[in-house]
């Protein structure tokens, strides 16, 4: 789940990290009184939950409340990358000598989070990876003993950070982390952290990520997920208690089980087809649920056949079978469905899909393959 920058920036500001004044407004009216509240040149930033806005026009300087008021209007008209611009974060306006990237991500290979920084802020930095990759530097952080202020004040050096700007650094830099872990947070990043003209380190934009399978323990931030930036058939899902990824290719598919359903996608690309998603009914897959899901996967235009790969093994195949072809009935499609299902009364329940009209497969490779064909036959 993402956080907004001006969400972010609070959780960054309770852990030491300055941030400039500011508020978050709703409407254009609001935002002037913002302004005109900090009493000096504000920049108006769209809050949307992509980057780059402000390449898109979604972050502006203005000089007066009145003018604050004008450009808030406009980006609160905009859509940015489709998604509808519905707050504005009013901040006092920094005057920038240096742009510094600070971030925090798993990283999976590493088996631990690492912090990186960059004397290239400001600039997205997976474009600062692809173009001058010399300028990102690392540091991996031990899980046990956390992130130490000599790393710290190493990466400081290592981007070429001034020696009086050192000490303050390595603060922000350890408060990061401290944000981080307190939020179970899978990436939070400054970018910029601003040098300002006039020596301070201050924290123009933020970015927290948190981790979804830790929100349990964070009831009051689950609070701030913001609806309207989810696509409804992600809600759905999440609601329904699906594990549903969205993906770009054709092969809708419909499985009990996540590793069953990764595997379930690598068998798909390498019969040439491209899976529209993942997605892992779980358990049970009573009927209910597999109308849900059924409805999220052909929701999807580019979905031209779907793929059932059910196990039975504590779930009876059988039955997995009834809540498909129940889930069928209030569905009206002529998407090709193909089924393979094994384990327990995996015989009796290809029966009931058979009568269903469903294109059977024994095994994962024929079902694939079944997929696959009919999807390019659509
Ligand atoms: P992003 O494009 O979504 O990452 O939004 P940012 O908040 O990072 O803003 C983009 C850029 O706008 C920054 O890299 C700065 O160059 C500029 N910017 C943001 N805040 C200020 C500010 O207070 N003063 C000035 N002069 N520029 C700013
Ligand atoms: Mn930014």
């Amino acid at each position: 789940m993402k956080l907004h920058e001006y969400q972010s920036k609070a959780i960054f500001a309770r852990h030491g990290i300055p941030i400039p004044k500011g508020s978050v407004a709703d409407n254009a009216e609001q935002a002037r009184q913002i302004a005109a509240q900090i009493g000096k040149k504000v920049v108006i930033k769209a809050q949307v939950l992509v980057g780059g806005r402000g390449k898109a026009g979604g972050v502006k300087l203005a000089a007066t409340p009145n003018e604050a008021e004008e450009l808030a209007d406009q980006i609160l008209e905009m859509n940015i990358k489709d998604l509808p611009v519905r707050k504005v974060l009013v901040d006092e306006a920094l005057d920038l000598a240096r742009e510094i990237y600070l971030g925090i991500v798993v990283d999976r290979a590493a088996r631990c989070a690492t912090m990186v920084a960059s004397s290239a802020g400001g600039i997205e930095i997976e474009e600062v990876a692809r173009t001058t990759p010399e300028k990102i530097m690392r540091v991996s952080i031990d899980p046990v003993f956390g992130l130490q202020e000599y790393q710290a004040r190493a990466l400081g050096f290592a981007i070429g950070i001034d020696k009086a700007h050192v000490r303050e650094f390595t603060s922000i830099a350890m408060g990061l982390y401290r944000a981080f872990v307190d939020v179970d947070a899978s990436l939070a990043e400054i970018n910029p952290l601003v040098v300002t003209g006039d020596n301070q380190l201050i924290a123009a934009d933020g970015k927290i990520v948190l981790d979804d399978n830790a929100l349990y323990r964070h009831p009051l931030l689950e609070e701030l997920r913001d609806i309207d930036e989810e696509s409804v058939p992600e809600s759905q899902a999440r609601k329904a208690g699906l594990s549903y990824v969205k993906l770009d290719g054709s092969i809708g598919c419909m499985v009990n089980g996540a590793g069953l359903a990764m595997a379930t996608m690598d068998v798909i690309k390498f019969y040439g087809g491209e899976p529209a998603n993942f997605l892992d009914i779980g358990g049970g897959a009573k009927a209910d649920k597999v109308k849900i899901a059924l409805g999220i996967i052909l929701s999807d235009p580019n979905v031209k056949a779907v793929l059932f790969n059910i196990f039975g093994g504590i779930t009876r195949g059988d039955e997995v079978a009834r809540g498909i072809v129940d889930g069928l009935k209030d569905i009206k499609t002529n998407v090709p469905m193909v089924v393979r299902i094994v384990g327990t009364n995996a015989e009796e329940g290809r029966k009931i899909l058979a009568s269903a009209h469903m294109i059977t497969a024994e095994t994962l490779e024929e079902g694939a393959q079944k997929a696959v064909a009919a999807a390019k036959q659509k």
